[in-house]
């Protein structure tokens, strides 16, 4: 079957080409320490990274008048511009006939619960505003003939708030944001990476003030070593993606996580990531959501002999049960413990788990239909669950095919694997279960502030999501974040800074020096290769989607070993121009570290299956089921009510992580708040306040 999308249309939506030329920030002065000339840059608010969640932030600070630099390991590079599924998600308040309900909207975000209502609320009605933003500088989102948005139903949604531009809606994003900081004349440093925060004492609160980086298109020192002082820091760094080995975020994401938690900045519900089908990081990294699942092509394994397993025929009752599953995990994309129960879609998930465990690969075939369960019912398009039927028949996608109803219903998902050499009209596509996303991060209060003074966060490495998120209020989160922080930025009095300041960052610069010589080519370091092994094996293995009980104590001790050892030997920094290595996997190392404390923290303390893993454990209530009977390996423990209504914060202090229990913060109504009464805490910039409310 042919689609009827001209090439040049597929091309502009796939091949998206992102603008050449941004205006680079020249040094502004530069210092010696310890025989070292430093370049140093000043700017009044450092957005570090520049991802769609960064961009943003950064847009918004240049309207708003603020002198603003952004500053990123690459321009191009993280999951917003590199990452996506088959119509990659944008989910803000429904703008299609039926309109929406921001309370409604609000609950439904933090409906996985731990997520602080406040927040949620701010996400829902700044929605609105992100979004037409984006319109209004070009984003191409589907309309019908009166200007309503075309909608769909996605994960965790019942509605039907989710839109797209196809495949690369965030890079579509990135896009359109970075044309307009082009136009603003935003400067950049486009291959300058933070490695150290560094602070110092204003109003007896300990801020951040300085970033110590390595900037590739410098050579002041051998290092690339340079300083960017500010008055206030913006982290959009995007999520710790090289955690698991398992795992669909592109490759080189360390974002900056492990900085933050080094610099005693407070994290929260870091044990919340997502997990789901897509395709593997050693080959081209992409979610299988959405129109892969949806037109039911054959999910099979092959074994070490090469001897081909219909393996999803052991669990399912019926060949109808099992497709109608396939299917519906087109919007139950993410893995969740309790649609394990039942025959419902994560049951799949977990198939896929035992067939990998046992070293089989598992494809995805779009030119066979699903084989039947052998003596049972045959596979048919009119043995079909109902709203599984309807939905291909009301989408037109009836055809003989996989790969047909692929053409007709998304041939964008098509061309994204072509333009990545591989034609799914041809082969089988390879795939996995794996991290794709992490819901907790950065502690903030409801303008994006962190616990460390004039440091904010936006987008993934912010922890605002509860543990569970409708698929596309990532994207969302990050763009309304970017405009919060700049409202709040601009409500302050900004100081830049200046040459006078730089003395009292000598010492913390001196230090680092000292740290990467001891750690230049020093043979009795650990090596960065081992230690990412070590991290990604244990994370995916011990704290992946499936995780055992039992085993979550050990990992955590041996994540401790790995960061005690890190401190006494050090990691080996193999030539000048590789610094980067040290920071990168140390902090890595450390927010491993992080996440299996609080894990541990959290189920010892009773702790159930939440989000996207299964707490597996003979103590487990829930057992899943397959056709041939309880599957008891994989009985997991319940989530509990009670701890939907807290976070677990941790902070990193005198080498040791504090753990604390906080309740999410709740909020006024909105039904009290009236524009006269209200109109003044505006105007007299009182809603910036701490600990305001409105009466
Ligand atoms: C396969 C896949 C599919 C997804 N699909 C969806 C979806 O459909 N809908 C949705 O809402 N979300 C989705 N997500 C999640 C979403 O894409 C991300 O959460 C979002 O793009 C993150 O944006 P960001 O701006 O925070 O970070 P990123 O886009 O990752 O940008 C981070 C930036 O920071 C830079 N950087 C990193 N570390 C440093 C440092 N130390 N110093 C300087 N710069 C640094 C990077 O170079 C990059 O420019 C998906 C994620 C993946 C992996």
């Amino acid at each position: 079957m042919t689609q009827n999308i001209p090439q040049e249309i597929l091309d502009s939506l796939t091949k998206v080409k992102m603008p050449d030329k941004v205006k680079s920030k020249e040094v502004d002065h530069v210092i010696e320490i310890s025989g070292m000339d430093i370049p140093i840059f000043f700017t009044e608010a450092l957005v570090l990274g520049s991802g769609a969640a960064g961009l943003r932030a950064a847009v918004e600070l240049k309207r708003a008048n603020i002198d603003v630099l952004v500053a990123s390991t690459g321009l191009f590079s993280g999951t917003s511009a590199c990452s996506g599924s088959d119509k990659q998600t944008l989910h803000t308040a429904g703008t299609s006939n039926k309109g929406d309900d921001f309370c409604q909207l609000a609950k439904d975000i933090g409906g996985g619960g731990c997520m602080d209502q406040d927040t949620a609320y701010i996400e829902a009605v700044g929605s609105i505003k992100a979004f037409a933003g984006l319109q209004y500088l070009g984003l191409p989102l589907p309309e019908d003939r009166f200007g309503s948005v075309l909608r769909y139903q996605t994960d965790h949604d019942d509605v039907g708030r989710a839109t797209s531009c196809g495949p690369r809606t965030s890079r579509l994003m990135v896009k359109v944001l970075c044309e307009e900081a082009v136009r603003l004349n935003i400067p950049f440093l486009k291959r300058c990476e933070g490695i150290q925060i560094l602070t110092k004492e204003i109003s007896g609160k300990i801020s951040a003030c300085g970033m110590l980086a390595i900037n590739k298109d410098l050579d002041h020192n051998k290092y690339n070593l340079c300083v960017i002082l500010f008055d206030s820091l913006v982290l959009a760094t995007g999520g710790p993606g090289e955690l698991y080995r398992d795992s669909v975020y592109p490759k080189f994401c360390f974002g900056s996580l492990g900085m933050a938690i080094e610099s005693g900045i407070e994290v929260c519900n870091i044990t919340e990531s997502q997990f789901g089908i897509g395709t593997r990081r050693t080959e081209f990294p992409w979610n299988l959501s959405g129109t892969y699942v949806q037109v039911l092509p054959y999910i099979y394994s092959l074994d070490k002999d090469g001897d081909e397993h219909n393996f999803l025929a052991d669990y399912f009752r019926t060949t109808k049960e099992l497709v109608s599953n396939v299917f519906r995990k087109g919007y139950q994309w993410p893995f969740h413990a309790t649609r394990m129960l039942d025959f419902q879609s994560s049951l799949v998930d977990l198939a896929i788990f035992v067939e990998s465990q046992k070293g089989h690969t598992v494809l995805m075939d779009f030119n066979r239909n699903p084989k039947p369960i052998e003596g049972l019912d045959e596979f048919s398009l009119n043995n079909l669950d109902e709203d599984v039927r309807d939905y291909l028949k009301n989408n037109g996608a009836l055809q003989d095919l996989p790969i047909d109803r692929l053409t007709k219903m998304n041939p964008l998902a098509i061309e994204l694997y072509k333009m990545h050499g591989h034609d799914l009209n041809e082969k089988p596509l390879p795939f996995n279960v794996s991290n794709q996303h992490m819901n907790g991060g950065i502690s903030v209060d409801l303008w994006n502030r962190s616990s460390l003074n004039n440091c904010y966060a936006v987008g993934e490495i912010c922890g605002t999501h509860g543990v569970t998120r409708p698929g596309g209020s990532a994207l969302n989160a990050g763009q309304v974040g970017g405009m919060r922080v700049a409202q709040h930025i601009k409500s302050k009095s900004i100081s830049k800074p200046e040459e006078a300041d730089l003395k009292s960052f000598e010492d913390q610069i001196d230090n680092s020096l000292k740290l990467i010589s001891a750690n230049l080519d020093n043979k009795s370091a650990l090596k960065w290769k081992d230690i990412s092994k070590e991290i990604q094996d244990r994370m995916s293995d011990k704290a992946g989607f499936i995780c055992q009980l039992d085993e979550i104590e050990p990992a955590l001790i041996k994540a401790k070993k790995l960061s005690d050892d890190i401190d006494q030997k050090g990691i080996v920094i193999s030539k000048d121009n590789k610094v980067v290595d040290y920071f990168r996997w140390k902090q890595t190392a450390l927010t491993s570290e992080a996440i299996l404390t609080a894990l541990n923290y959290f189920v010892k303390n009773g702790g159930g299956s939440r989000g996207a893993r299964a707490i597996c454990s003979n103590k487990g209530s829930k057992i899943p089921l397959s056709k041939n009977g309880p599957i008891k390996e994989f009985s997991f423990i319940e989530e509990q009510e009670k701890d939907k209504d807290k976070k677990i914060v941790l902070k990193f202090k005198n080498n040791e992580f504090e753990i604390t229990e906080v309740p999410i913060r709740s909020m006024e109504s909105p039904d009290i708040i009236y524009f006269e009464k209200n109109w003044s805490s505006f105007l007299n910039n009182d809603i910036f306040k701490d600990n305001f409310k409105h009466s």
